[in-house]
Order: C-alpha cells, then sequence, then structure tokens
C-alpha cells in the first residue's frame, strides 16, 4: 500500500479503545438479560438471554436486537416500549466501569497531537458510551460533536453502509478514503473497507468475552488494512499519522 493522505479517525469504542480482555464487555453483556426482566418483564434471565443472543447476533447493537426483537413479538405482551434512553441509563448507572482501568494518558496525550479529525462512532447507547470515554479519560478528545452513538443512526448501526455514511455527511462528506475506521469487529471492517475507508483492526489479548464468537479477529482477512494487537500500539504501527499533514503507511511487522 502506498502512503495516502488522511483527514480523519473514526473509533469503535468497546473492545477498540479498551481490550477485551478486561472482562468489561463480558460484564456488560450480562446486564442485559437484567434489564430484560426488571425492565421489559421477561420471565427469567434464561429466557431474555435467548432472545437477546439471537437478535444481537443479527443486529449487532442491543438497542436495535431489542427494537426488533420486542417488533417482531418475543417481547412479553405487557412490556414497555424499548427506548435507546433507557438501556443507555441502565448501563451507564449500573456498569462497574472501573473495571476499565485508570485513564489512558499516553493515548490521549498522542491523540491530542495528531493533526486529524477524531471520531467516536459506537453501536452502543449516548450515554453509555460517554460514560465509558469519561473513565478513560478520553471524552474531551470528541466531545459531545464528535460522539456518534446508536442513538444517532437509528434505525440503523454500523455495519450498515447508512450508518457510516451519516456519520460522514456529519462530518462535513470527508472522502471515505482519507478515513480511518478503528475497530475490533470484523462486520464493521468490511462495511468501512466497502465504502472505501482505510481500516485498522484491534484483535484484543484474549478472546474472552467477546459477545459475537462468529465475528472474532482476523488478521488476514482482504477487508483489513493493519492489525495490532491493542490501542497503545496504534502510533507505534502508524507513525505517519503523527506528521503536520497525516498519512497512512503501516509499519509492517513480522509475527
Ligand atoms: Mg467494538
Amino acid at each position: 500500500m502506498t502512503p495516502s493522505p488522511v483527514t480523519t479517525l473514526i473509533f469503535d469504542v468497546d473492545d477498540t479503545l479498551y481490550d477485551v480482555g478486561t472482562g468489561f464487555t463480558a460484564h456488560r453483556n450480562k446486564a442485559a438479560p437484567k434489564l430484560m426482566v426488571e425492565k421489559y418483564k421477561f420471565p427469567s434471565e434464561e429466557e431474555a438471554q435467548k432472545v437477546k443472543a439471537e437478535y444481537f447476533s443479527k443486529y449487532h447493537a442491543i438497542a436495535k436486537a431489542l427494537k426488533m426483537a420486542q417488533l417482531e413479538g418475543k417481547f412479553p405482551e405487557d412490556a414497555p416500549e424499548v427506548k435507546t434512553e433507557d438501556i443507555a441509563t441502565f448501563w451507564a448507572e449500573g456498569l462497574d466501569f472501573s473495571m476499565l482501568g485508570p485513564p489512558k494518558t499516553e493515548l490521549r496525550e498522542q491523540l491530542s497531537k495528531c493533526n486529524c479529525t477524531l471520531v467516536a462512532f459506537s453501536n452502543g447507547p449516548r450515554k453509555y458510551v460517554k460514560r465509558a470515554l469519561e473513565t478513560m479519560g478520553l471524552f474531551d478528545l470528541f466531545g459531545e460533536e464528535r460522539l456518534y452513538a446508536v442513538d444517532d443512526v437509528m434505525p440503523h448501526c454500523k455495519p450498515e453502509k447508512e450508518a457510516f455514511e451519516k456519520i460522514l455527511k456529519n462530518i462535513g462528506n470527508p472522502r471515505p478514503e482519507t478515513c480511518v475506521m478503528v475497530e475490533d469487529s470484523m462486520k464493521n471492517i468490511r462495511g468501512a473497507k466497502a465504502l472505501g475507508m482505510k481500516t485498522v483492526l484491534i484483535r484484543g489479548s484474549s478472546e474472552n468475552g467477546r459477545i459475537l464468537k462468529d465475528d472474532k479477529p482476523n488478521s488476514e482477512d482482504p477487508a483489513v488494512d493493519c492489525s495490532m494487537a491493542s490501542i497503545e500500539e496504534f502510533f507505534t504501527m502508524l507513525p505517519g499519522l503523527l506528521d503536520a499533514s497525516p498519512f497512512f503507511d503501516p509499519v509492517v511487522v513480522d509475527k
């Protein structure tokens, strides 16, 4: 690949900006069936888990998965309507964010020196994503302006083309070729690549806790331009992004 100019870095959040090995995603995953029992009147967490698993593997965003499951009659009849805001509140208030570890000071420092537009784009609900970014000390790099959550793209979500296009439009329509999508999900990597973006795959330190087992990182996939174990290696692998005129030219490593 020849070095090419970059204007925009788009970061997924869960299992990308923090490691899947922290166990935080597994912890969050367990909270959904609890919410389905407490708020949406499922008779047991086991039954809730079955419905959640089926729809999450199809839709890849919990808010969209639960909305679709309800539309298709998989919820108890007397359940209130699923609202993204309610899921966001349940997660933002009920999860143990300390599992994310101390603030990511070094990453923050490097990102703040990068001469690209920085965007966070998650399939999680906004209030939750904001809390996760705040805990990692990264929120103000993006601010409300450059934080996109599932609320902002519904009824779509990643990896749908419409979701990516909406973000690109909102940030002033940079050419997709000048955007870099940083992700742990192969579905989303392929979606971004199909639009012409550069892709960086974050493989993570373990498979323990990853929700979608059929979506596990594969560096060999042709949609992957650059792959690394953790976000902490980002600028080591892509030093051109710290140039005054940022460019994409991954350091090739033998593993
Ligand atoms: Mg992710």
